[in-house]
C-alpha cells in the first residue's frame, strides 16, 4: 500500500514521504501527516523474536513507501549500531505491572538519539530520491534535549548545516555543555535571551517567511527541520513502543493481544503521539497516559478540551517539558476532528490570533484514549526518590513526572493493567535534581560533583559521554535576542 502525506491544514495536495521529510513544515503552516494509517501485520504477533533493527525496519517500511527495503535496511543500519550502549536498543526493565522502557541509551542520552541517529540518513536519501541538489540547512529549536541529538546525528553528513537555538536560561548544565561545546563539522549553535516557545516560534516564523525562503532558494539553501514536526522523526518513534510489546511478548509478560497502558513525559507531544500512531496501527493499548510537568497547558487541554497557552511559564525540574506551545497537538486535533482540515485551520488561526482555542463536543469524546496528569516539581522528587526505595529504580526529572502520573492514575481508576513508561533521559543528565529526589546533600556542588555523588550512592556507572564533558572547551559563545534569530541564520549562512 502508497502511502502519501499530506497537510492538516489540507491546502497543498498530497506529496511522497520524502519530500515532506525534506521540507519538514507544510507550506500552508501545517503539519504532514499520512493519508492513510497502515495497520500492523497479521503476524504482528510472531514477530517476537525480531531485534530492534526488525522493528524499525518493519515500520518504517509500512509508512516511508517510496523507499526501497534495501534503503531503509541501510538507514536502520546505520542508526542503531555501536552508538547505543545498550544492545537492545531501547531496553525495558519489569518491575511487577511496570515497565520502564529506557530510550535513553543514544550518544547524548535522551530519547530523541532514537529517531535523529535516523533522520539524517533519511534526509539524504530523500534528497537524492527528489533531486535536490541545493544544500539542507536542518533549523532547530531545542528545549534542551532536540539540539545536541540534531548536531550529533547531523555533523559529518555531507551537505547539510545544522543551526540550534537553545534558550539560554532554563536548560541543565549539562544539556548546555554538550551543546556549546560540540566541534561537529558545519554547526552553528546560538542562545537565545527568551524559553523554548520563544526558540520554537523564531524557528517557525522563519520557515514561514516565505521572502527569507526566497533569499535562501537563491543562494543555494533549502530549509529542513530537526523538531518533532518532521515526519522523519516522528515515524521512527513508533517503532519503539511495538519494539516493546514484542519485548513483553518474548518473555511472557503479556498474552498476545493483552493491552497495555503507555505513560509518556510530554512537552510537544511529538512522543505520546507516535505511542497514538502505534495504536491506531494496532498495537494493543488501552491509555495512553499523558504526563506534563508545572506547564500544565496539555493536562487542562485533557480536562476542558480547551487549550489556552496564555499563562504562567515556569522554568522546573524537567527543562525538556518546559513548552507552552505544543506543536504536535495540532496532528492530534486532526484526528479527533475527523481528518477535517477546516476544523484544525479555524483551530490553528485562534491559536495564532487568541492564544486559545476550544475542541468541539465530539472531538473531546476522542480524548477518552488519553488521561492527562501532571507532576509539580515537589512530586517529581519525592517519586524519585520512591522508585528508588520501591523498586530500586533510578529515574530522570522526566521519567519521573510520568511515574508520578501513573501512580494517580492508579489511585484515580484503580486500573491494573500493565503499564510501560517512557523513560526518556538518562539520570546523569539531571544529577541535581535526582540526588535531591534520592534525598542526597548538593550543597555547593556543581553538576559533575553531582555525578560522582550519584554513581557513589547508587553503584551506577557514569555514562561514558557525559565523563569527559566537563573539561571539553566551549566553542559556541553567541547568545542573541529572540527577535534577532533570523540575522543569526543569515550571518552564519552568509547570505
Ligand atoms: C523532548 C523531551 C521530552 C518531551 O518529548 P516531546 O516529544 O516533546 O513530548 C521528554 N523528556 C525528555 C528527556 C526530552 O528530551
Amino acid at each position: 500500500m502508497r502511502i502519501n502525506y499530506k497537510s492538516t491544514r489540507g491546502n497543498n495536495g498530497s506529496i511522497a514521504s520524502s519530500a515532506a521529510i525534506i521540507r519538514g513544515i507544510a507550506e500552508d503552516g501545517g503539519l504532514y501527516v499520512p493519508d492513510c494509517i497502515p495497520r500492523l501485520g497479521e503476524h504482528f504477533d510472531k514477530m517476537t523474536d525480531s531485534n530492534y533493527s526488525d522493528t524499525a525496519l518493519y515500520i518504517l517500511r509500512s509508512c516511508l513507501t517510496d523507499f526501497t527495503e534495501e534503503e531503509l535496511s541501510d538507514c536502520v543500519g546505520k542508526a542503531y549500531d555501536s552508538k547505543f550502549g545498550d544492545d537492545e536498543v531501547t531496553p525495558l526493565r519489569g518491575f511487577g505491572n511496570l515497565f520502564f522502557l529506557e530510550l535513553y541509551h543514544g550518544p547524548t542520552l535522551a530519547f530523541k538519539d532514537v529517531a535523529l541517529s535516523i533522520l539524517p540518513h533519511l534526509l539524504k536519501l530523500s534528497l537524492k530520491k527528489q533531486e535536490v541538489t541545493k544544500e539542507v540547512v536542518i533549523l532547530a529549536a531545542t528545549s534542551g534535549d532536540t539540539g545536541v541529538s540534531a548536531l550529533e546525528g547531523f555533523s559529518g553528513i555531507e551537505g547539510v548545516r545544522t543551526i540550534v537555538f537553545y534558550p539560554e536560561r532554563g536548560i541543565s548544565e549539562i544539556q548546555r555543555k554538550q551543546m556549546v561545546t560540540h566541534r561537529g563539522k558545519n554547526v552553528h549553535v546560538a542562545g537565545i535571551e527568551g524559553n523554548f516557545d520563544d526558540a520554537q516560534k523564531g524557528v517557525k516564523s522563519i520557515f514561514n517567511d516565505e521572502e527569507y525562503r526566497e533569499l535562501l532558494d537563491n543562494n543555494n539553501y533549502i530549509l529542513s527541520s530537526a523538531n518533532s514536526i518532521n515526519v522523519g522523526r516522528l515515524i521512527p518513534q513508533i517503532a519503539y513502543y511495538v519494539h516493546a510489546y514484542h519485548a513483553m511478548l518474548k518473555r511472557k509478560w503479556v498474552k498476545p493481544g493483552e493491552k497495555v497502558n503507555i505513560a509518556v513525559p510530554t512537552g510537544n507531544f511529538g512522543n505520546i503521539l507516535a505511542a497514538y500512531y502505534a495504536k491506531r496501527m494496532g498495537l494493543p493499548v488501552n491509555k495512553l497516559i499523558c504526563a506534563s510537568n508545572e506547564n500544565n497547558v496539555l493536562y487542562d487541554y485533557m480536562r476542558t478540551g480547551i487549550y489556552n497557552r496564555y499563562r504562567y511559564f515556569r522554568n522546573t525540574c524537567s527543562p525538556s517539558m518546559d513548552i507552552l506551545v505544543s506543536s504536535n497537538l495540532e496532528r492530534l486535533n486532526y484526528y479527533l476532528s475527523g481528518e477535517d482540515e477546516e476544523t484544525v485551520r479555524c483551530l490553528m488561526k485562534k491559536l495564532d490570533a487568541f492564544g486559545r482555542y476550544e475542541i468541539t463536543q465530539s472531538m473531546k469524546e476522542g480524548l477518552k484514549d488519553f488521561y492527562g496528569g501532571f507532576a509539580t516539581d515537589n512530586e517529581i522528587l519525592e517519586v524519585i526518590g520512591k522508585g528508588y526505595d520501591e523498586l530500586g529504580y533510578v529515574m530522570d526529572t522526566h521519567t519521573a513526572a510520568a511515574y508520578s502520573v501513573y501512580r494517580q492514575y492508579k489511585a484515580d481508576t484503580d486500573d491494573g493493567t500493565k503499564t510501560i513508561i517512557a523513560a526518556t533521559a538518562s539520570p546523569y543528565k539531571f544529577p541535581g535534581s535526582v540526588c535531591r529526589g534520592l534525598g542526597l546533600d548538593t550543597e555547593g556542588l556543581d553538576d559533575f560533583q553531582l555525578m560522582e555523588q550519584l554513581s557513589l550512592y547508587t553503584g551506577m556507572e557514569i555514562p561514558q559521554v557525559v565523563k569527559g564533558l566537563k573539561d571539553r572547551e566551549q566553542v559556541h559563545r553567541t547568545v542573541c535576542d529572540k527577535a534577532e534569530m533570523k540575522n543569526e541564520v543569515s550571518r552564519f549562512l552568509k547570505v
